[in-house]
């Protein structure tokens, strides 16, 4: 009768609804086609980062870190550094003992950067920078102290030395001016300087990558990779050095920080990317850049999922077709929101519940079940990418080795890796499957920016020490 045809036509109605919802998530879920090709493009983009006719051209740059060898156990003594460029700003005292004491131990202190220090003049920056390099001193009672200091710098620089950074470009919404194109050690031993309160040794320039891989390296010599997933993404990793045509010799290895995150930047990633990317990069600090790095880090997916649901909204699939300005508003959904959202505990009356605390508060349980799913797609598609760039990386080590089968260990750190319920998984399940020649195994650094810079600051006061006697 009538009501039969009723309760089809609902169910007509709720079957179009959701194949109009699957088709938009669908956009970004990625076959295991489509990630071999992703391997595959990242592979030959690390070549032509290495090779000097193409390096000028390349996305991917590849850049020489001057670290040669990791920490063997026999360094020591007291270190000074600081991290900048992930979550937060810290400034770390690091003391190394060796022999049978052999053991780092750190004190640390976290300070804001303002907005003001981060998009205003390179001169506020580092008197900022300084400032609390003086605070923690003070607070350290070492006010005379002159350390030698290690820089975590977690942004592309071309260096020639170990003590040295040329800023290529900023990232993660960093903008101060006149920074790029300088040497970051000349900038911060210039307010130094200024301050003329004290007076500090700066030994190394280092990424946050390549801090993670020699911290994982100390315990674990198979570790030969770093990579960080957290505001940003990258990778570094021993490469060996005639391969590396931009630095004289060919003896030995060398750590390479590839700076993967520009991967995509010349279309390497057109065939993947949706309209929800282009969304993002259109309205964020250095659009056109790092598109590699702006569909896997953290400092993007709560705005991937944000466009997504607001799709969903505009074709009446969600929120009952009501756009709330809540929804309109950039950057509500942290990368903390991603975790909790999908951490597997969670009922679905608590996902409602962080909606409702977001402001947007006209959802159902179906909304809930949808929002949900969208944000495991986002971070599903984010952990592929990832894994696919990476059997990128421990297949080219393999082939460097002209093995059959590598073993190797990578270092890894960031608040997306550590604290997402299943980007790890995800991640790992993938270099599995596109690298089987690699057994891969992964731990987690525990504050290896800061740990490593000290670590690579002791090794090179150790070999120069050594040269001086
Ligand atoms: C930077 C890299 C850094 C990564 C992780 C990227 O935006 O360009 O230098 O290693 O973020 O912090
Ligand atoms: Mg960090």
């Amino acid at each position: 009768g009538k009501g039969a045809a009723m309760v089809t036509a609902v169910a007509f109605r709720l079957a179009i609804q959701h194949a109009g919802r699957q088709r938009i998530l669908d956009a970004l879920r990625l076959s295991q086609e489509q990630l071999l090709d992703v391997k595959r493009r990242m592979g030959e983009e690390m070549n032509r980062g290495l090779a000097k006719e193409s390096h000028d051209q390349a996305t991917v740059k590849m850049l020489p870190t001057f670290v040669r060898s990791m920490p063997d156990g026999t360094e020591s003594g007291e270190f000074l550094a600081l991290d900048l460029g992930g979550t937060n700003f810290r400034v770390l005292l690091v003391r190394v003992r060796r022999g049978k004491r052999r053991s780092v131990e750190m004190h640390n202190k976290i300070y804001a950067i303002p907005q003001e220090a981060m998009q205003g003049t390179g001169e506020e920056l580092f008197d900022h920078i300084v400032h609390c390099i003086a605070d923690f001193l003070e607070y350290m009672g070492m006010k005379r102290a002159s350390l030698p200091l290690g820089f975590t710098f977690s942004f592309p620089c071309h260096q020639s030395k170990l003590d040295q950074g040329i800023l290529l470009k900023w990232t993660k919404g960093f903008k101060a001016t006149g920074c790029e194109g300088e040497d970051v050690v000349t900038l911060l031993k210039d307010a130094i300087y200024r301050r003329e309160e004290f007076d500090l040794d700066v030994v190394a320039v280092v990424n946050d990558t390549v801090g993670t891989m020699m911290t994982c390296g100390y315990e674990d010599p198979l570790c030969e990779v770093g990579l960080i997933v957290g505001t940003g993404t990258n990778v570094c990793y021993m490469e060996e050095m005639q391969n590396m045509e931009l630095v004289d010799g060919s003896e030995g290895k060398m750590c390479v920080n590839m700076e993967w995150g520009a991967f995509g930047d010349h279309g390497e990633l057109d065939d993947f990317s949706t309209d929800f990317d282009k969304a993002v990069d259109e309205h964020s600090a250095n659009p056109g850049k790092q598109t590699y790095e702006k569909m896997i880090s953290g400092m993007y997916l709560g705005e991937i999922v944000r466009n997504v649901l607001l799709e969903f909204t505009t074709k009446g699939l969600l929120f009952r077709g009501k756009l709330s300005e809540r929804l309109k508003t950039r950057g509500i959904f942290e990368t903390k929101f991603l975790s909790q959202i999908e951490s597997d505990r969670l009922a679905l009356r608590q996902v409602r519940s962080i909606l409702q605390h977001l402001g947007l508060t006209s959802s159902t349980c179906d909304d809930s079940i949808l929002v949900k799913e969208v944000c495991s797609v986002v971070a599903c598609r984010a952990a592929q990418l990832c894994g696919a760039g990476l059997a990128a990386v421990v297949d080219k080590i393999r082939q460097n080795r002209n093995l059959p089968e590598l073993k190797i260990t990578v270092g890894v750190d960031g608040t997306l890796y550590k604290l997402h319920p299943h980007f790890s998984n995800f991640m790992h399940e993938t270099v599995r499957d596109l690298a089987p020649q690699c057994k891969v195994t992964f731990i987690q650094s525990e504050d290896g920016s800061g740990k490593g810079a000290a670590l690579i600051t002791a090794v090179a006061c150790r070999i120069r020490d050594a040269g001086q006697c």
